[in-house]
């Protein structure tokens, strides 16, 4: 990551760091950590026992589990992303192993594939 500079990476981390929180706080208001490492599952709500509330309660888990599921990989990410801040690897492509253009790493600091490669993988 010899193409970033060391205040680019603490404008980076800061920001990293401030999108995990936020994502934290985010599943904390309908969901709940699980054993595993940022993993969270949806806490299923309660509303009553009329037939419209049962069916209002699994629409409404429904919403929980699609949202859960994108904050969750979106956390995932950038969570992988400081692992590799730490291990001195980050704005590497992990598919072809080059420099990701810094400003590709300021705009989505928990990019783990150029441009290129992201094309060809279709993620
Ligand atoms: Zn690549």
């Amino acid at each position: 990551m010899k193409h970033l500079e060391p205040k680019v990476l603490v404008e980076i981390k800061k920001k990293l760091l401030a999108h995990k929180a936020k994502l934290e706080k985010e599943l904390a208001e309908f969901s709940h950590k699980t054993a595993a490492k940022n993993d969270y599952d949806a806490d299923f709500l309660n509303l009553g026992d009329t037939e419209e509330d049962n069916a209002l309660e699994v629409e409404l888990f429904e919403n929980r589990l699609a949202l859960e599921k994108v904050l969750e990989t979106t956390l995932q990410g950038v969570v992988k992303a400081l692992g590799r801040l730490e291990k001195g690897n980050y704005g590497l492509c992990m598919e072809c192993g080059k420099e990701i253009p810094s400003a590709r790493m300021i705009a989505r600091p928990a990019s783990n594939y150029c441009v290129a490669c992201k094309e060809k993988l279709k993620i």
